[in-house]
C-alpha cells in the first residue's frame, strides 16, 4: 500500500522517530463490536511514512485475545455472567458462529482490514503467551514485583493489594483474577499459587497458562514486541494513566526505550455524541464501507490531524464531503447528489445510469462503467441507509403520475406543457434548468410553483434534486408524456 498518500501530520510524526527497523502496534480488545478504525488507520499512516522514507517496517494489529471479559457488551445474554474474568479467547461466542468470543468481534474487523488492503499483521495475544513471545517479560515481571508495585502505587496513587502479583495464572475456574502467587520458579517457568477457593497449583507462563496484568503488559508488550511506535487515544494518556505508569516500567524494569507516541483524539457521530461500544453508539467499518470505498474512509476517519476531535456527520454533511474528496482526485466527476438521484431512479442498471449521466451533461462520469457501478452502490446504499428523507425519491409510475397530476392548478399545467414542447434530447442538464427557469418567467408564473410542478408529476412531491440534471436524465418521451397533462 506504499501508494497511498502519506498525510503531512503522520510524515511529521515519522519524523520524530528515529532510525529503523520499526515495529508500528496497535492494539484493541475485542470484548465487543471493534469500531476504533482511526487508531489503525493512525499506525497505518506512520507506518507509511516510514516506510515512504525506505525504512523497514513490521506493522501490527495486536488484538487483546488473552485479556479477561470484564463487562457484558449490549446486546449479550445476561448468562454470559458465569464467563467473567475469563480470557475472552476461551469464552464461546454469544451467537455461535465463530470458535470464541474474542473471534465474534474480531472477525469482522479484520474482514474490514482485509477489504480495505491494509498491509498489517494481525496477532492474537492469546497466540502469543502460547507460543512464548511473552515468557522472557514475564520472567523479568515476576523478578522485578516490588519494582512494578512501586511504580503502580506511585504513579495512580492507588494502594495496590497485599500480595500483589504483575502476573496473573488461569485457574482451574478459567478465572485469571483472584489467585495469589505464592511463589515464582524461574528456572521452569513456573509460579506456584493459590486460587479464590483456596487450592494450591502451579501455572506455565511460557504455555500461556495466565497473562501479565494489563498496565504491566503494555510495557512488557513494547519489549517484546519491539515496538517503536505505538498511538493512544486520549484515554490512555491523561495523567496516572497507563502510558504513565508502562512508560516508566519500560524504562525502569524493562530497560527498553518507550516507543514514539501520537494522541488521537474522539470520533463522534453527529446526533448522538462520541463513539462508544458500552453505549452502543458505534459505526462498524463494513458499515462505512457500504457508503464509501476504502481511500475515502480513510481520509474520513483521520480527519486533518486524528490529534483533533472529528465529528463525522454520515446524514446532511455526507455528499458535500464526497464531492470534497472527489474534487481532489477525479477529474470530472458527478456530484454525489446527482448519482444518489441516478442511483434511486435506475436501480442497479448501470448502462442506464451511464445513460442518464451522458444527458445530464455528466459524461465523464459514465465513462469508467466499473467505477460508474460501484460508486453507484455506495449512492443507493447511503440513499435506503443514512440520507434524510428529502433527498430519497422514486420515480412515479405512469399510473401515479396521473393521480398527483390532479393537484396541479392551470398555470402549473400550462407551464408543464410549454416545457414538453421545447425539450430536445440534446439539453443537457443545465440547458434544461436554464428552460425551466425561463419558460416559468416567460409564463409569469413563480418559480418555485414551476419547479413544484414537475417535481409532483415525476416524484410525487414538491421539491427534489436539482431538476435540470434529472429531467435532462430521463427519457425525452417520458418526460414529455408525463409533462402533457
Ligand atoms: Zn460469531
Amino acid at each position: 500500500m506504499s501508494e497511498l498518500p502519506v498525510p503531512k501530520w503522520a510524515v511529521r510524526v515519522a519524523e520524530g522517530l528515529g532510525a529503523g527497523p520499526h515495529v508500528v502496534v496497535t492494539g484493541i480488545s475485542p470484548s465487543g463490536n471493534i469500531h476504533n478504525l482511526r487508531e489503525v488507520l493512525v499506525g497505518e499512516a506512520v507506518a507509511n511514512a516510514l516506510r515512504a522514507r525506505g525504512e523497514e517496517v513490521r506493522f501490527v494489529f495486536h488484538a487483546d485475545t488473552v485479556d479477561p471479559l470484564r463487562k457484558i457488551a449490549p446486546g449479550i445474554p445476561e448468562s454470559f455472567e458465569e464467563f467473567m474474568g475469563h480470557s475472552l479467547s476461551r469464552v464461546p461466542d454469544p451467537e455461535g458462529c465463530h470458535a470464541s468470543y474474542a473471534e465474534h468481534f474480531l472477525a469482522p474487523f479484520e474482514e474490514a482490514l482485509r477489504e480495505m488492503a491494509m498491509d498489517v499483521e494481525v496477532l492474537r495475544s492469546h497466540e502469543l503467551y502460547e507460543g512464548g513471545v511473552y515468557t522472557e517479560v514475564t520472567r523479568e515481571a515476576l523478578e522485578h514485583t516490588a519494582e512494578l508495585r512501586g511504580i503502580l502505587q506511585e504513579v495512580t496513587g492507588r494502594a495496590m493489594p497485599e500480595g500483589w502479583s504483575p502476573y496473573l495464572p488461569r485457574a482451574a475456574s478459567g478465572k485469571l483474577t483472584g489467585a495469589r502467587i505464592l511463589e515464582h520458579v524461574p528456572e521452569e517457568s513456573k509460579v506456584v499459587y493459590v486460587d479464590e477457593d483456596g487450592f494450591e497449583d502451579a501455572a506455565d507462563y511460557s504455555k500461556g497458562e495466565g497473562k501479565l496484568g494489563w498496565r504491566v503488559e503494555l510495557a512488557a508488550r513494547w519489549k517484546a514486541l519491539g515496538v517503536t511506535f505505538e498511538p493512544f487515544g486520549k484515554d490512555h494518556t491523561s495523567r496516572g494513566s497507563s502510558t504513565d505508569t508502562a512508560d516508566r516500567m519500560v524504562c525502569e524494569v524493562f530497560h527498553y526505550p518507550v516507543p514514539g507516541r501520537h494522541e488521537y483524539e474522539w470520533i463522534s457521530i453527529k446526533g448522538k455524541g462520541p463513539m462508544s461500544s458500552s453505549k452502543g453508539i458505534v459505526l462498524l467499518p463494513k458499515d462505512l464501507l457500504r457508503i464509501m470505498p476504502p481511500d475515502v474512509l480513510r481520509r474520513m476517519m483521520l480527519g486533518r490531524d486524528p490529534a483533533r476531535a472529528l465529528e463525522l456527520d454520515l446524514g446532511e454533511g455526507f455528499p458535500r464531503f464526497m464531492d470534497e474528496y472527489r474534487a481532489e482526485t477525479e477529474s470530472y466527476p458527478a456530484p454525489f447528489n446527482h448519482l444518489v438521484t441516478v442511483a434511486q431512479t435506475v436501480g442497479e442498471d448501470v448502462d442506464a445510469a451511464a445513460e442518464m449521466l451522458r444527458r445530464g451533461g455528466y459524461e465523464e462520469a459514465a465513462r469508467d462503467r466499473e467505477t460508474l457501478a460501484r460508486d453507484l452502490a455506495y449512492a443507493r446504499n447511503w440513499a435506503e441507509e443514512r440520507a434524510p428523507e428529502s433527498v430519497r425519491v422514486r420515480l412515479l409510475s405512469a399510473e401515479e403520475a396521473r393521480e398527483a397530476e390532479e393537484g396541479l392548478d392551470d398555470e402549473q399545467r400550462g407551464y408543464l406543457a410549454a416545457v414538453a414542447e421545447k425539450l430536445s434530447p440534446e439539453l443537457d442538464g443545465e440547458a434544461v434548468q436554464d428552460l425551466l427557469y425561463s419558460t416559468a418567467l416567460e409564463r409569469g408564473l413563480k418559480p418555485k410553483k414551476a419547479f413544484a410542478a414537475v417535481y409532483r408529476v415525476l416524484l410525487g412531491k414538491t421539491s427534489g434534486p436539482k431538476a435540470g440534471p434529472f429531467v435532462a436524465g430521463l427519457p425525452v418521451e417520458m418526460v414529455r408524456e408525463r409533462f402533457s397533462v
